[in-house]
């Protein structure tokens, strides 16, 4: 018997060296993650910097099914990140490869490494048009309807590639 999986949604960005390869080759990443499945990715999307310099990202959110733990789907995206020469000088810098779990099924989680929902996934553009892009109708645990928050983020650019 197969343990029962959790859908995720994984946030992806890039800002460093070829920002929209990256994104691609990390989606192919995420297909090949052991005991996981994705069932949907948005389109890539480029979007200003917030709190931070640099050059624009290209975002992306996919949605997997995975029988990974918390823990272990947020070990895997990090060791991802590192094959991608991920370095983290500042808070915010410029980054070759971000992977963030944005939520993992219905579950709030809070330890030391690990907040879900993402805490600030409410106040991203290259977050929430993404997400509602492959799930309009999804809800963010302990705050409701995900859309309800685009009026909070109107004012950030994103575009769709
Ligand atoms: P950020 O994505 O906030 O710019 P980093 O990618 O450098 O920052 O992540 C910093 C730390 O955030 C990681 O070491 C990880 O333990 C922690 N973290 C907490 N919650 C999450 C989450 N939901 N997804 C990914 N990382 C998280
Ligand atoms: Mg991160």
């Amino acid at each position: 018997m197969s343990a029962a999986r959790t859908a995720c949604y994984i946030g992806i960005g890039s800002n460093l060296g070829d920002a929209r390869a990256n994104v691609e080759r990390a989606i192919e990443r995420l297909k090949g993650l052991r005991d996981t499945s994705m069932n949907a990715q948005s389109s890539l999307f480029r979007t200003a910097p917030v709190d931070a310099g640099g050059d624009d990202y290209i975002n992306a959110v996919v949605r997997i099914d995975t029988a990974l733990s918390a823990q272990e789907l947020l070990q895997a995206l990090q060791a991802i990140e590192l094959d991608f020469g991920r370095e983290r000088p500042f808070p915010n810098a410029p980054r070759t490869l971000d992977l963030d779990i944005e939520l993992y099924g219905q579950q709030v989680i809070s330890t030391e490494a690990l907040t879900v929902p993402h805490p600030r996934m409410t106040q991203r553009a290259f977050v929430l048009i993404p997400l509602l892009q492959i799930d309009p109708l999804v809800t963010i645990p302990g705050l409701g309807p995900a859309h309800t928050f685009v009026p909070n983020v109107a004012g950030q650019a994103i575009h769709r590639i």
